[in-house]
This record gives C-alpha cells, sequence and structure tokens, in this order.
C-alpha cells in the first residue's frame, strides 16, 4: 500500500508543474473550501428551520445534544474532511490533461466522472449504513448518535455523526470512488459539492411533503430518509440514488411483479408499519 502511496505521489509530482508545497496547500484550500461551503449551506437551511431547533433545544437532554451535534459538524469538516481531502486529491486524482481541458471531450469526461463518484457513493453508503444497523455492535459504535435525532430533525444533524461514521460512510466512499475511478479534482470537488448540499436537504423538514410529492422514485426523498431516521430500519439510501427502491424495482422485475409506488418501498417497511 505505501509502495502504491509513493508510486502515486511520484506519478503526480512528473506531470506537475507545481512543487510538493504548492500541491500540499492548494489541496488544503480546496479542503477547507468543501468544508466551509457544507458549514455555509448547512447554517442556510438550519435558519430556515429555527422552529425544528428551538423544539429539540426544549426536548429533554435537548441543550447538551444541539451542543454536540455542533461541535461533531465542525470536527468532522475540519479536522477530519480536510486531511482526507487533501490525501484523496493528492494521492488518488488523476491529472487534468492541460491540452484538452476546457473542450467538450474533457467536460463529458468530467461529467462522468461526477456520475461514477455519485453512483459508487450511494452504493456504498447504503450497505454501509445497512451494516450499521444490522449489527448492533456497530450500531451503537458509530450510528446510535446520528439517530438521536428522532422526533426533531434539524439540517444541522446531517453531519452529526461521530468521527467513526464520518471516516467509514462518509469519507471512504469518496476516497475508493476517487481511487478506483482515477477521477481528476474538480470531478471529485463536484460530486462531494452535490452530496453536501443533498445531505443537508434530506435532514431538512420543512421540505418533507415538498419531496414526497415531487421526487422520483429513485432517488432519496427528504421524506424517505426522515421515515428512516424514524423507523430505524426503513430507507438506508441517502442522500442521492434510491438504492432500496432501486433494488426492489429490480428484484420484481426479475420475479416480474407488478409496480412499484412510494408505499410499497424498502426493506422492511412492512413489517416495521404492520
Ligand atoms: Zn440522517
Ligand atoms: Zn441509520
Amino acid at each position: 500500500m505505501f509502495h502504491l502511496f509513493l508510486l502515486l505521489q511520484q506519478q503526480q509530482q512528473q506531470q506537475s508543474p507545481l512543487d510538493s508545497n504548492e500541491i500540499w496547500h492548494h489541496a488544503m484550500i480546496g479542503g477547507l473550501e468543501m468544508s466551509t461551503s457544507a458549514v455555509v449551506v448547512t447554517l442556510i437551511l438550519e435558519l430556515w428551520s429555527l422552529d425544528t431547533v428551538r423544539q429539540m433545544w426544549k426536548q429533554p437532554n435537548g441543550k447538551e445534544l444541539y451542543i454536540t451535534a455542533i461541535l461533531y459538524n465542525f470536527v468532522n469538516h475540519f479536522v477530519l474532511g480536510v486531511p482526507t481531502y487533501m490525501i484523496a486529491a493528492i494521492y488518488f486524482c488523476t491529472k487534468e490533461d492541460e491540452e484538452k481541458k476546457d473542450s467538450f471531450e474533457a467536460w463529458t469526461s468530467c461529467l462522468l466522472q461526477v456520475l461514477f463518484i455519485l453512483v459508487a457513493h450511494s452504493l456504498q453508503y447504503y450497505y454501509i449504513h445497512k451494516i450499521f444497523h444490522e449489527f448492533p455492535a456497530l450500531y451503537r459504535t458509530f450510528h446510535r448518535f446520528h439517530h438521536r435525532f428522532n422526533t426533531h430533525v434539524p439540517p444541522s444533524a446531517a453531519n452529526a455523526v461521530t468521527i467513526g461514521e464520518y471516516g467509514l460512510a462518509y469519507v471512504l466512499p469518496f476516497a475508493t470512488a476517487a481511487l478506483l475511478g482515477r477521477v481528476t479534482v474538480p470531478a471529485l470537488r463536484c460530486a462531494i459539492i452535490i452530496t453536501i448540499v443533498l445531505n443537508a436537504v434530506v435532514h431538512t423538514p420543512k421540505l418533507e411533503t415538498w419531496s414526497q410529492q415531487w421526487i422520483p422514485i429513485f432517488w432519496v426523498s427528504t421524506a424517505d430518509h426522515l421515515n428512516h431516521h424514524r423507523k430505524l430500519q426503513v430507507h438506508y439510501a441517502s442522500p442521492l440514488f434510491n438504492v432500496d427502491n432501486i433494488l426492489v424495482f429490480l428484484l420484481q422485475r426479475r420475479m416480474k411483479g407488478t409496480s412499484l409506488d412510494r408505499d410499497n418501498e424498502g426493506d422492511g417497511a412492512e413489517q416495521i408499519e404492520e
């Protein structure tokens, strides 16, 4: 693994006109931009959701929970998020082809890479999240804190996760997608920003009713994710591709089943609601 790192570093340095200090500096600025964007998006939606924050603040131990959530947001984004983004950008991403920059081919390739990262992220997040719920020891260690937001879920809950969960479920899927897809830094940044925004959106209760009506069935709606917070064992997918529904759809097609609608979706939804 260390050898692979050295090889990738060598490749990066050979292809780049920047010296190693400049490469690290650029990557750090990129990481800080990502984390600051996450904070800004969360802050805007949080201000819009002040009624939810107020209700949460009033619940038993609500004050402590809210303050811990805010601390986790900062620790995850800046202490963990920035360095891991820097490592992914420097060691895992491929250098852009300067000659083809801004060409139609480069833009198409970038769009396909973004799509690849988003699909790879959705699949990995789905299975890691499901495993958290299926193994009680993992649930207690990594994921239980995020589910303390069950009655009132403010947008800041999106990144109010333990450091272990942030590393495994939030960062690792991007790192593996970047490494396997040999994507460029702009594609990685674009996919991360889309995920950041959608992750905050699926934790915004004001969008719940609207999302139920308008979000296509193969995307994750705010209603889906808030239902997951309440019921625990339904709707594991988040925040973009609705892997739960896609898997049900594929299974139904294989079994020559009939239609799929939001009232009959997700693993175990029926058992929980009965
Ligand atoms: Zn959540
Ligand atoms: Zn969960």
